[in-house]
């Protein structure tokens, strides 16, 4: 890096060396700089609404631990609290009480979740919770959203959203068409689209899963009556509606993205922000569903690790945390105080821009607008993205490395935070034009 303000030689040392040992020298895609040019940086430590990397540079994080970190990064109670838990030890492999007590959070939580299966991993929770829409209705064929990101496993690999958008992946080598055959895709905010699915595919489509709000392609929200629409049809043609809230639950509201639109689905995917920054995921919704789940029912799911009480801990912390009066109107207030002075940087500077943002997410596109699809994403400007996110880093602001990911505020970020980064904001758009 050349005409750079800042030093980042032992980042570039350590991922030089990490290259050699590990794929693309990261534990998972989207961390490493592809799409944005340059090369990641390698963290040391994080704090509240900062991070910092090995060399010493702090940056405001708009990525937070890409959601986890709601509460901002290591909250004392957070760590006080997993100190306590960690002398009880760190895996029982057994019930263990502090199960009960998230579970009963997220039940008071979640409009639609009467009963909760903990698993390790947004990816897990998904997973399961195909298998248990096609156990609960005899039926093999699922609709997914284009761009919408429902984890890895094999079949959601189809116009996926997240790292597949962002390095612009083709539907990955290795996934069977045997197992994507049975997944069919339709535009996000596209009613008709589905009704054809579901008039071409009689008695044969076990569920709609979608993101409610979406954040692995950007980030879209529904148009009024998607979600109602989508409601009324997956109920008159006998399939079952999921959301998945692995990245707004707990984060765009206490009860997600279903508390805010007042549209209840049958099954919910959680991840991200219920495990306060270890890993956590969790599928939940009706009794009469969750039954059909072993070793209730006869539908198998099980993890070693599930439920570990380390992982409880700073999932129950945090949403205590969360629960506090007025949690919810700060994170907003404070995400929209970012949007709204983005949007006016970029229009000071003649840049074409369009975003938004509910609760403690936000995210825009370099482009005219509107976005309400993965198509319309597409139009954005990625390579000014580029450079608008190495400038962001020289001035100490860590945006996600892709133009296709949302932004995640925490309750940590101050308004002298957010000054300073819109004030970065600016600099780089007339820097960059
Ligand atoms: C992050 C994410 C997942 C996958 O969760 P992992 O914990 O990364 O496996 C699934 N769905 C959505 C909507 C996500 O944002």
């Amino acid at each position: 890096m050349t005409d750079n303000a800042l030093n980042t030689s032992r980042s570039q040392e350590i991922f030089g060396a990490a290259q050699e040992i590990m794929p693309g020298g990261v534990s998972s895609p989207v961390r490493a700089f592809k799409s944005v040019g340059g090369q990641p940086i390698v963290f040391d430590r994080v704090k509240g609404a900062y991070a910092w990397d090995v060399d010493g540079n702090r940056y405001i994080d708009y990525v937070g631990s890409w959601g986890p970190a709601i509460c901002g990064h290591t909250h004392p109670e957070v760590i006080a609290a997993l100190h306590e838990t960690l002398e009880k030890g760190t895996s029982f492999g057994a019930p263990c009480e502090l199960e009960n007590t998230l579970a009963q959070m997220v039940i008071e939580a979640v409009p639609s979740i009467e009963m909760v299966r903990f698993v390790n991993s947004g990816t897990e929770a998904c997973m399961a919770v195909l298998r248990l829409m096609r156990a609960f209705t005899g039926r093999e064929k699922v609709i997914k959203f284009e761009g919408c990101y429902h984890g890895h496993a094999d079949m959601f690999l189809v116009k996926a959203g997240s790292g597949v958008a962002t390095l612009g992946l083709p539907d990955s080598p290795g996934v069977p068409r045997s197992t994507t055959a049975n997944t069919l895709t339709a535009p996000y905010n596209d009613l008709e689209a589905v009704k054809e699915l579901f008039a071409e595919n009689p008695d044969a489509i076990s569920g709609v899963i979608l993101e409610p709000v979406v954040g692995n392609a950007g980030f879209i929200t529904p148009e009024p009556g998607f979600l109602e629409g989508l409601r009324e049809l997956t109920k008159e043609n006998g399939a079952l509606l999921v959301f998945d809230e692995v990245m707004t639950g707990f984060r765009i509201s206490y009860g997600g993205a279903q508390e805010r639109f007042g549209v209840t689905p049958d099954l919910t995917t959680m991840g991200k922000v219920i495990g306060g920054g270890l890993p956590v995921g969790a599928y939940g919704g009706k009794a009469e569903i969750m039954e059909m789940v072993a070793p209730a029912g006869p539908m198998y799911q099980a993890g070693t690790l599930s439920g570990n009480p380390l992982a409880m801990t700073a999932g129950i912390k945090t949403l205590e945390l969360l629960k506090q009066d007025g949690a919810y109107e700060r994170l907003e207030a404070t995400t929209k105080r970012l949007l709204d002075g983005l949007l006016e940087c970029a229009k000071d500077a003649g840049i074409p821009i369009t975003g938004s943002s509910i609760g403690g997410m936000f995210g825009f596109y370099l482009c005219e607008g509107p976005v309400t699809n993965f198509e319309q994403a597409k139009s954005t400007d990625t390579e000014f993205f580029g450079k608008l996110h190495n400038k962001m880093l020289e001035k100490g602001v860590y945006l996600a490395p892709s133009a296709f990911e949302a932004g995640f505020t925490s309750l940590a970020h101050s308004d002298a935070d957010i000054d300073a980064t819109l004030q970065a904001f600016s600099e780089c758009f007339y820097e960059i034009k």
